[in-house]
């Protein structure tokens, strides 16, 4: 099941990276939050993006600012409020979701599944009871990525009303 979890969108995402020369988390990092880049929050530290391969809808990437791939590259104050942002992402995603459950993961390395090894990041992934009922959630948007932007929307509204810190 784990493994299904998060390599379902991984060819995509390979795909996608290659077409842009250099790191698509880093290229993320440079840019400005947009329902374009997907980034619903950017500081000096940690950027957190939707994917545009999700598993599940609402499928978030929390990741440090510094291309580095491992969690001991990470200084232990810098790892401690990436997981900080982590548990802000999900406390406001939450309610703004309905979701039932969480699987927060990192896959470091290729050989772990990394569809970008050489820059860390958190598989943020909201969870129902039986998946298939999100769609009744969103029912308002139908095309993917409509659907992406409208949740880009109601997560950067989220990240504007309530601090991260
Ligand atoms: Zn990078």
């Amino acid at each position: 099941m784990t493994q299904y979890l998060w390599s379902e969108w991984r060819g995509e995402y390979v795909k996608h990276s290659s077409e842009h020369e250099g790191c698509f988390l880093c290229h993320a990092v440079e840019r400005e939050p947009s329902p374009d880049t997907l980034v619903v929050y950017r500081d000096d530290s940690v950027v957190v993006l939707l994917n545009r391969y999700p598993y599940n809808p609402g499928h978030l990437l929390v990741c440090p600012v510094k291309h580095i791939g491992t969690i001991p590259e990470v200084e232990p104050n810098d790892l401690a409020y990436l997981f900080n942002v982590v548990r802000r992402v999900v406390k406001l995603a939450e309610p703004l979701f309905r979701a039932h459950g969480w699987n927060i993961g990192i896959n470091q390395g290729r050989a772990a599944g990394a569809g970008v090894p050489g820059h860390l990041h958190v598989h943020v992934v909201p969870r129902w009871d039986g998946d298939s009922n999100f769609m009744a959630v969103v029912a308002d948007v139908k095309v993917v990525s409509q659907r992406l932007e409208s949740l880009w929307a109601e997560l950067r509204a989220e990240f504007e009303r309530i601090p991260l810190s």
